[in-house]
């Protein structure tokens, strides 16, 4: 079954296309994509995002797309960055300064729990087929740790592995992060579907 990613994320177009790896289906990057205007996210939750991304893209094509919405919950921040984690820091907002953004108004805080959370969603010609959500749990550091993956992996330490997600390699990172879970359950999903 052909997927196309409509992501034009490199971080997360590496880490679906890594996840793909060894799977049946025939994963690819939306032709195109560049040429697309995004569509507004306005949901209020990563689910809503992800489909309403889905629903826009597959219009694009008569394969099916896949999307991804993601984000840090910080719990001392009441979830925040959250849906808006990609622009957190304004609308010219770049991993370095999403990183700065969140450093400063965690502060010293001693309360530093937060989760990544993805969620991915299929459709195809206006019609969302299939949905997953992934969660991981982790902690905020005071300083930037790490230049592996993307976002705000150098802040997000991961206590079962006593490392930040910038100092994992992809498949170490993809096996235990909230899009790693996700896509597999979605991958799992999929196979269901009919073409
Ligand atoms: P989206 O494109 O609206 O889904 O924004 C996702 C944003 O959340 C990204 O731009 C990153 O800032 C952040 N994010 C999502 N997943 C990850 C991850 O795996 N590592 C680091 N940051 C992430």
């Amino acid at each position: 079954m052909k997927i196309y990613i409509c992501s034009s994320n490199r971080g997360k177009l590496r880490e679906i296309l890594l996840a793909a790896d060894g799977t049946n289906f025939e994963i690819a990057p939306l032709p195109n994509l560049k040429n697309i205007t995004p569509p507004e996210e306005t949901g209020a939750t990563f689910e809503e995002n992800a489909s309403l991304k889905a629903l826009y893209y597959s219009r694009f094509t008569p394969e099916i797309v896949l999307a991804d919405d993601s984000g840090l919950e910080v719990n001392a921040l009441d979830g925040a960055p959250g849906v808006w984690s990609a622009r957190y820091s304004g609308p010219d907002a770049t991993d370095e300064t999403n990183n700065s953004a969140l450093l400063r108004n965690l502060g010293s805080t001693a309360e530093r729990s937060a989760r990544f959370v993805c969620v991915v969603a299929l459709a195809r010609t206006g019609e969302v087929l299939q949905t997953a959500r992934g969660a991981v749990e982790g902690k905020i550091l005071p300083a930037l740790q790490g230049t592996n993956g993307f976002g705000y992996d150098p802040l997000f330490f991961y206590p079962p592995l006593n490392r930040s997600f910038a100092e994992l390699t992809p498949d170490e990172k993809l096996v235990v992060s909230h899009r790693g879970k996700a896509l597999r359950t979605l991958f799992e999903k999929a196979d269901t579907i009919r073409t």
